[in-house]
């Protein structure tokens, strides 16, 4: 099949090349012509493992261009995978949706399909079908689908590959079967749907994870009060099939550019409609406050914070990935910078990324460099190379041994007994 995907972000490139990959011919559209250039040398614009190696294999089947037009005109289906960044107001921003499905009205040669991969409020499918009738001037028959995205970066390839379902939201059956068609070899689950209840599958999906987090967070502060330990607290819940294991890890919060901004741009279609959803709203406290949890674990552990040294361990909201959208450690650098704090801050992949957005800390290139003369070490994200470390030479390098275990990856009783003072996150 000869497909277009337009955006090549962690979402439009991974699902790219993939597709490439499963056999058909993709062209690869992005406005930013220095990532597009990158792409022809093979330079990736994100770390994502496999991706390198996946980009080269298929490389006679996939184009990377500019030029939205090329991409039109040759294909079939024309995925859209820009970005929907949350405005002010926390609702999604529709910009670069719009003028991609005006583009593509303009540059319609023949009847297509167009399906939205972005993550887009219910009602968008709408507008893009709206919006392409109005500049391709009614000249051709066309469908709009949607098909929601559901990898995660770290893990994209994988997700891509071995989905749990995949979601396809179309008017017609016939469009739906086609864009179904492009998934079938991966031999999952495919939901046909209306697009509506597409486009809401995926916030609602996206808020539970979220819910679920600021759920044991929740659990995990009371833990600390009763004195339970929200580890054994988890394990034990998970092994219930009804709640399952997944997502029951007490820490900093989450983070990224999914969690906070689809459960922010669901509250804001409940408010549209004048339902207040008083679920959604604690979510997103629950997961704020966890970041000022962190921080006030740190203060309380090291006393005074002005003019002291701290080392960050993580910046990524999650681990393999070099994401630092919304990430807790941007979050709890910045507050422990007003404090008059220095900072050593170490990160396998995401330091380049930080260093754009947060000036004033000194970034690192190995754990015990942000170990060296610092009074606490703070876990802020669960990388592996973290669980692995030689904590006698961190312990040695340290001015004091104190750790802050924001994403709860040691065992308190370990810790204390390797002489360090410690503290994670809901373990009373
Ligand atoms: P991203 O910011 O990494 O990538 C978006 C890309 O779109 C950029 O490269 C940008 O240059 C390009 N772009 C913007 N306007 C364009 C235009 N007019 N023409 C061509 N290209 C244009 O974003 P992302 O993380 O890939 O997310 C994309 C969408 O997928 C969002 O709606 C997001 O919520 C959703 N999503 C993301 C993830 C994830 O893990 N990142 C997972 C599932 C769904």
């Amino acid at each position: 099949m000869s497909i277009c995907v337009v955006g090549t972000g962690y979402v439009g490139l991974v699902t790219g090349v993939c597709m490439a990959d499963l056999g058909n011919d993709v062209i690869c559209v992005d406005v930013n012509a220095k990532k597009i250039q990158n792409l022809k040398k093979n330079i990736l614009p994100i770390y994502e493992p496999g991706l390198e190696e996946l980009v080269k294999k298929n490389k006679k089947r996939l184009t990377f261009t500019t030029n939205l037009k090329e991409g039109v005109t040759k294909s079939e289906i024309i995925f859209i995978a820009v970005g929907t960044p949350p405005t002010e107001t926390g609702e999604a921003d529709l910009t670069y949706l719009k003028s991609v499905a005006k583009e593509i009205g303009k540059h319609m040669n023949s009847s297509k399909i167009i399906v939205d991969k972005s993550t887009v409020p219910v009602g968008s499918g709408d507008i893009v079908e709206s919006i392409i009738d109005e500049y391709s001037k009614g000249k051709y028959k066309f469908d709009v689908a949607s098909c929601p995205e559901f990898l995660r970066e770290g893990s994209a390839i994988h997700d891509f590959m071995n989905p749990d379902r995949v979601v396809v939201g179309a008017k017609r059956k016939e469009a739906a079967e086609k864009v179904a068609e492009i998934f079938k070899p991966l031999n999952t689950k495919i939901i046909t749907a209306d697009i509506r209840s597409a486009e809401m599958i995926k916030h609602a999906s996206n808020t539970f994870l979220a819910m679920k987090i600021s759920f044991i967070n929740e659990i995990a502060n009371i833990c600390e009060r009763v004195g339970a330990d929200v580890e054994v607290v988890a394990s034990g819940m998970g092994l219930d099939k009804r709640i399952g294991k997944m997502f029951l890890n007490a820490g900093a919060g989450y983070g990224g550019s999914c969690f906070p901004k689809d459960v922010a741009a669901l509250r804001c279609m409940a408010r549209n409609e004048d339902y207040e959803p008083l679920l959604l709203s604690a979510v997103m406290e629950v997961n704020k406050q966890q970041r000022k949890i962190v921080v006030n674990k740190i203060k309380n552990i090291m006393g005074t914070l002005e003019g002291r040294q701290v080392g960050i361990l993580g910046i990524a909201f999650k681990p393999d990935t070099d994401d630092i959208r919304e990430a807790v450690a941007i979050d709890v650098m910045a507050a422990l910078l007003e404090k008059g704090c220095r900072i050593k801050a170490y990160d396998p992949v995401a330091v380049e990324n930080a260093k754009k957005v947060l000036k004033g800390v000194k970034y690192v290139e190995s754990p015990y460099e942000a170990a060296k003369d610092s009074e606490c070490l703070v876990v802020l994200t669960e990388w592996k190379e973290f669980k692995e470390l030689d904590l006698e030479k961190i312990k040695k390098v340290m001015k004091k041994p104190a750790i802050v275990d924001g994403r709860n990856i040691y065992e308190p009783k370990e810790m204390q007994a390797a002489g360090f003072k410690y503290t994670g996150i809901g373990r009373g």
